[in-house]
């Protein structure tokens, strides 16, 4: 495949094979099946010409002059990515990775999606950076004083070239392993990312589960599951009845508590489907005697972001809630829970837009879990997490951000079978659920994730426990984010590995409450939800 046919109308340009995807260990060597093919009906309203997946549901245009407006605005979508009043967040990185990459392709091999999906050429890194390059010289450099020096001018914008680099913005999880290894300091991620940016807020297109179901929904109500501020509150009810059915502890979830020191910002998602990690989060702190609190305000008692993957203004405006309501409380600091992506939202990036009194500390609650089980305030037993434990590190926390010890010094304290993947720490692979995959169902996109993006997760998580490969010797993947959690779910039910290898997914701060001693009966259920 060259660039050019990138414009070419007709064949999609990529069919994955199961034959050609890196091989699994066994039994998982002989479960791949094709990947479901778009019915005809979905084929003649969305465009799935790069490789057989769609995404973006892109539906084709029904006329040359929807198509000549559709690259138009394309177009000055991508002009506005290359002046600072429209693009001052990440101008400069973006030009920067555009300019130095010498094509020398050491981070091709880096790139899971790449490596598992046999080498799929489209799926290289420095695809989407090139595609874009030889727009910007053909049809954007002359006008622009930045992008002078690009060249290579074979491409053609077409709908066909637009509707493919949009969908290709969406098969990289934007865990930048590649980033890590560029002896340039190439951010190929970042491109991706400005690829989905210009997309959004240029051309109105998102992935829905991201942008309608996301953002738009958490805006209006409060979250992006849908749990409006009542519905919370039932929530927390049936939590708190949870806790004392468990423990036998009648333990009060502090809501909106003003002045707390504690502000936990917390993924609501995990309140529906893993309710045991924020019964942990209020069972830890209770004993630990921390002064905490959840906030009832719209997006205060979510953490996610999700413009973090694909939309500035989308991601400013959750940012700006988040800190609202720390402050309407007057919260000393905020704490993040167990979800990569709102780390990276509001500890790192939303630096570039929270000032003065909005601008409250705001920490990982990884070190703050460390600091209690060290502290000695709360009596642990190793033998209660005697079963194999391994221990899953999530892209934002721990390759952005370097959050990568204390997380271990916890479980070396408390899970006498820990033992680490390979590779592990800040060379780790992304879970495949990275950049909203985890949560995206359209279509035939979860065949994908689970065979491809996820599979070189799947590959050295099933190698960590190679030694107990029984499904008869319960194992954990310690996994603290809620995507990274809903995309092992999402893979293990695809290739069955809770039934043929026993192997539970779930938080940092479960095995934590499961080793305190004055609990009667294990906190961890081992239940497959
Ligand atoms: S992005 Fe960096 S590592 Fe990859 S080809 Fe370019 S220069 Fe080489
Ligand atoms: S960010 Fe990750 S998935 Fe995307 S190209 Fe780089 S290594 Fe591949």
């Amino acid at each position: 495949m060259t660039i050019s046919d990138f414009s070419q109308s007709g064949d999609q340009l990529a069919v994955i094979n199961p034959a050609n995807l890196m091989p699994l260990p066994a039994p998982y060597d002989k479960l791949d099946k094709p990947i479901k093919a778009l019915t005809p009906e979905q084929r003649s309203r969305m465009d799935a010409s790069l490789d057989g997946i769609s995404i973006l549901g892109l539906a084709p245009p029904a006329s040359h002059e929807e198509e000549r407006a559709f690259i138009e605005k394309f177009l000055a979508g991508l002009a506005k990515l290359f002046t600072s009043g429209d693009n001052w967040t990440f101008l400069q990185p973006l030009v920067h990775s555009l300019d130095y990459c010498v094509k020398c392709q050491i981070c091709s091999d880096m790139c899971p999606a790449y490596v598992a999906s046999g080498r799929e050429e489209i799926y290289r890194p420095t695809m989407r950076p090139e595609i874009l390059r030889r727009i910007i010289g053909k049809y954007i450099k002359k006008s622009h004083p930045l992008l002078r020096k690009f060249r290579g001018t074979d491409i053609d914008l077409n709908w066909q070239t637009l509707a493919r680099l949009g969908e290709l913005a969406y098969r990289c999880t934007l865990c930048r392993r590649c980033a890590q290894v560029c002896p340039l300091g190439v951010d190929n991620a970042l491109i991706s990312r400005e690829i989905r940016k210009l997309f959004s807020q240029q051309m109105g297109i998102a992935p829905k589960e991201i942008h309608e179901k996301g953002t738009v929904q958490q805006l209006k109500v409060g979250s992006s599951t849908g749990m409006t501020p009542p519905a919370l509150t039932d929530i927390l009810e049936f939590i708190e009845e949870e806790i004392e059915e468990k423990t036998g502890k009648k333990i009060k979830i502090p809501v909106d508590k003003k002045g707390a020191d504690i502000l936990l910002l917390h993924n609501a998602g995990e309140f529906i489907a893993w309710p045991e990690n924020l019964e942990a989060f209020a069972i830890l702190f209770d004993a630990a005697g921390i002064d905490w609190t959840l906030s009832s305000e719209i997006a205060g008692y979510d953490a996610v972001n999700y413009g973090v993957w694909y939309d500035d203004v989308q991601f400013a405006r959750i940012a700006l809630l988040h800190a609202q309501a720390a402050k309407n409380l007057g919260v000393k600091k905020i704490s993040l829970g167990e979800c990569g992506h709102a780390h990276k939202a509001m500890i790192v990036i939303a630096d570039r837009i929270l000032t003065r009194d909005l601008n409250i500390p705001r920490e990982s609650s990884i070190p703050l879990m460390e600091e209690i089980v060290m502290s000695g305030k709360i009596k642990l037993d190793p033998s209660r997490n005697d079963f194999p434990v391994t221990l899953h590190d999530p892209c934002n926390m721990v390759r952005l951000m370097g959050i990568v010890e204390p997380q271990r010094r916890i479980l070396r304290k408390i899970a006498p079978q820990f033992r680490e993947m390979t590779p592990h720490g800040v060379e780790n692979y992304c879970c495949g659920g990275g950049s909203g995959f985890a949560v995206t169902q359209s279509t035939n996109f979860p065949d994908w994730r689970s065979s491809i993006s996820g599979r070189m997760k799947l590959k050295q998580t099933l190698e960590a426990f190679g030694d107990v490969p029984s499904p008869e010797i319960k194992k954990y993947v310690c996994a603290p984010c809620s995507n990274c959690k809903g995309q092992y779910r999402e893979l293990f039910n695809y290739y069955g590995v809770w039934e043929k290898s026993g192997i539970f997914y779930g938080g940092l701060v479960e095995l934590i409450v499961n080793a305190m001693t004055d609990l009667k009966k294990p906190f961890i259920q081992w239940e497959w939800h």
